[in-house]
């Protein structure tokens, strides 16, 4: 029997089995982790086509890599099911390949919203050497048919709709056109393979399952992906096939309490009213507690009042602003008084309110978000959330911030509280995070909220208990500084390094050192391609890396800022490396070599950290190191000019960390005493002060990762520039440096 592992890959807590969101839980200000029900169906139907499984969290029972791949050299797969998100994709590439290279014949199937009829642009940012099959589309009616194809009639894979699957060197797409329609025909998820416990009602801690009640959305808002990779036709399963879930959860695995998971459970009143009904009519009846999303129109009060009579607590509204003209502008069709009048009704019914909101959106000002501020506290829901908005591929908002150059690099990796976007047309990320953090500081810090929430927990001392852990865990996210990535990127995935002036034999050198030993993806840029192209062949053997050799030409100052915006993703290091050590003698009586040394080594690296500093520090990270010289320390006869370059380089770098201190952007000044290459060739230097290309980019590499401002290499010509600055001039006039 072939047996397949499906798995959530440790690291940070986010939602992966809800697709259109995918949250950060431990950035978020109320919510716990929800149950793996996309592994659990899967697991379901994988039985049902007669294949042994095995399932686990890793990243709910917070556990290493090392538990990962312990549980899969003992249980030997077959295949592999890995539900990833838009936030944790790069990462959980790197898991995957680890999996792989301890068994080559492996089935990978991939499940996640990114993957849904994906844009060649956003397969191209992926590593998916190592993947069978990625799955877009609904995977708990895809897993089971796709895996038994695979192993038995590879033929019928193509005739599976939502998948894509390897064809020669690209991809094939099947049908994404259409949806299942029958959702009472799934079974439901195998929970008995489920750590039901870990997933528990964030106030008092009692285990909750996830229903999926219907799927789909009729709506069309311009930031989500519900309309899209749900379908616009609300899909609705019977009340009896809901009733029968709960019931086995109920019996026999003695969960009280569930989430509701539906895109909006309210929007057809008639099928909502005979949920609860059914629920009424059962034995579950007054025993069940529940939650549910609702939007604020089509809703009534009745449908509220039968709700909290069934068991429901919380309902969650999408409010997403208090603009009117932002609630145009995203499509909700909805108001401001829609707002009003739905937290009424749900209030007077007896429900605590959880509300939504979404700042950030392309056209937003300060005004816009002063409005949502005076909105969130009119409303004064129980519980609140403030997301920034993310233009999810796929979505209308992504093609505007784009059109309107909001996006200068790629969507993944990211997520609501860690936005892609530079902010808006008139606010900068920067403004955009501080008023999240003071509206949610604002707002759960008045006396008549915290002793709201007083009175709500009736003295349970484990809902307090509850409470104050939301609390510190929201005082933590607002108060205390983000914290920095340790690696080159936010969430430690593989760089994109791209060297400017790569073909010098320090920047060759450099490279290899980040395929080596960061798996760097490497932009090579220098005028002369033809050499370039075969150092690059030469660096990127033996690695999977890609390494992309660009056209640049560093006297071309207007040519920067295309060449620099062009580069997609954009880089999280760049490393400005050319440099012209030029004729000294020449350049004394020719003013014209004298500028060209000039505007190669400060003139145009000015232009470049001007324009690198912008995009960065607007994105909110990158790494920007600058080849600059001792000789730029202190003036001397045989090389003056090349020194005064350096030295002006050396200057703006220093500035340029200055300005960017806190920034999240790290400058990094390199100085390099005599190296062996092939610029220096022809000035012949003492054997025991010259190091080699290897050893200066080890030190560059190493000083990069630590974080360092200044670098002499190799670290001797530190002292030794100390005691050459400290020279008096009477003496120094009378060396022969
Ligand atoms: S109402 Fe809007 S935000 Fe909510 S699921 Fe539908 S499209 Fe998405």
């Amino acid at each position: 029997m072939k047996k397949i592992m499906l798995f959530y890959p440790p690291g940070r807590f986010y939602q992966r089995g809800e697709d259109r969101s995918q949250g950060n839980v431990e950035q978020s200000t109320a919510t716990s982790m929800r149950a793996p029900n996309d592994l659990g169906y899967a697991a379901a139907t994988l039985q049902k086509e007669g294949f042994a499984v095995f399932l686990r969290d890793y990243q709910t029972e917070r556990c290493a890599p090392d538990d990962l791949l312990a549980d899969f050299d003992r249980e030997n797969p077959d295949g592999i099911f890995v539900s990833i998100t838009n936030s944790t994709i790069f990462n959980d590439l790197v898991l995957v390949r680890a999996l792989k290279a301890r068994k080559p014949e492996l089935m990978v199937m991939l499940k996640g919203a990114i993957f849904f009829d994906p844009a060649p642009a956003l397969l191209a940012q992926l590593d998916l050497a190592d993947v069978t099959y990625l799955i877009g589309l609904e995977s708990d009616f895809i897993v089971g048919r796709l895996a038994k194809a695979h192993f038995d009639d590879p033929a019928a894979v193509p005739a599976i709709r939502g998948i894509l699957y390897r064809d020669g060197d690209g991809w094939a797409k099947t049908d994404f056109a259409s949806w299942e329609t029958d959702l009472d025909s799934l079974p439901f998820p195998d929970r008995s393979l489920i750590k039901n416990a870990l997933y528990a009602r964030p106030d008092t801690g009692e285990p909750q399952a996830t229903i999926a009640t219907s799927r789909g959305c009729p709506s069309a808002c311009i930031f989500c992906m519900t309309p899209k990779i749900s379908g616009k036709k609300l899909r609705l399963r019977s009340p009896e096939n809901i009733l029968a879930e709960l019931a086995d959860c109920y019996d026999n695995h003695g969960i009280r309490d569930f989430f509701f998971k539906s895109d909006t459970f309210t929007f057809d009143p008639a099928w909502t009213k005979a949920v609860c009904q059914a629920i009424l009519d059962s034995p579950l009846g007054g025993k069940i507690r529940w939650v549910a999303n609702s939007k604020v129109k089509p809703l009534d009060a009745d449908t509220l009042v039968l709700m909290k009579k069934a068991g429901c607590w919380l309902v969650a509204f999408g409010y997403e602003s208090g603009s009117p003209e932002t609630l145009t502008r995203i499509h909700k069709n909805t108001t401001i008084n829609d707002n009003i009048q739905a937290t009424r009704w749900a209030k007077e019914a007896g429900l605590l309110t959880f509300g939504f909101f979404l700042i950030g959106l392309p056209w937003e000002s300060r005004e816009h978000l002063e409005a949502t501020r005076r909105h969130i506290f009119e409303l004064d829901n129980d519980f609140l959330e403030l997301h920034i908005a993310i233009p999810y591929y796929g979505t209308r908002l992504n093609e505007i911030a784009r059109e309107e150059g909001l996006l200068p690099g790629s969507v993944l990796g990211k997520d609501y509280f860690n936005a892609p976007t530079v902010g808006t047309a008139t606010l900068s990320m920067e403004e955009i995070e501080a008023f999240r953090k003071k509206t949610l500081l604002d707002f759960h810090l008045r006396p008549s909220y915290i002793g709201r929430k007083l009175l709500q927990a009736g003295g349970n001392p484990k809902i307090l208990a509850n409470y104050a852990r939301f609390g510190l865990r929201l005082l933590k996210n607002t108060l205390l500084p983000p914290k920095r990535p340790k690696g080159l990127t936010p969430d430690g995935t593989p760089p994109t390094v791209c060297i400017l002036g790569a073909g010098s034999d320090i920047a060759q050198a450099l490279a290899r050192q980040f395929i080596a030993k960061d798996t760097a993806n490497l932009v090579l840029a220098s005028r002369d391609q033809e050499r370039l192209h075969a150092a690059a062949r030469e660096i990127a053997k033996d690695s999977d890396a890609t390494v992309a050799v660009w056209s640049f030409d560093a006297l071309d100052f207007a040519s920067h800022a295309t060449f620099f915006d062009a580069l997609d993703p954009m880089p999280d290091v760049v490393v400005i490396a050319f440099g012209l050590l030029g004729d000294q003698k020449a350049g004394q009586s020719d003013f014209a070599a004298a500028r060209t040394v000039i505007d190669t080594n400060f003139t145009a690296a000015l232009s470049l950290l001007e324009i690198i500093a912008d995009r960065f520090t607007r994105r909110g990270h990158g790494t920007i190191v600058g080849l600059s010289s001792p000789a730029g320390e202190r003036g001397r006869k045989s090389n003056y000019i090349y020194g005064a370059a350096k030295a002006g380089l050396t200057v703006a770098l220093a500035g340029l960390r200055h300005r960017l201190a806190g920034t999240g952007v790290e400058v990094l000044t390199v100085l390099p005493g005599w190296t062996k290459t092939r610029m220096t060739a022809a000035a012949p230097t003492p054997a025991r002060l010259t190091a080699t290309p290897d050893r200066v980019a080890a030190d560059i590499h190493k000083a990069i990762h630590d974080k360092k401002s200044i670098l002499y290499t190799p670290w001797f010509w530190r002292p030794i520039m100390t005691v050459v600055r400290a020279l008096p001039e009477k003496l120094f006039v009378k060396t022969n440096l």
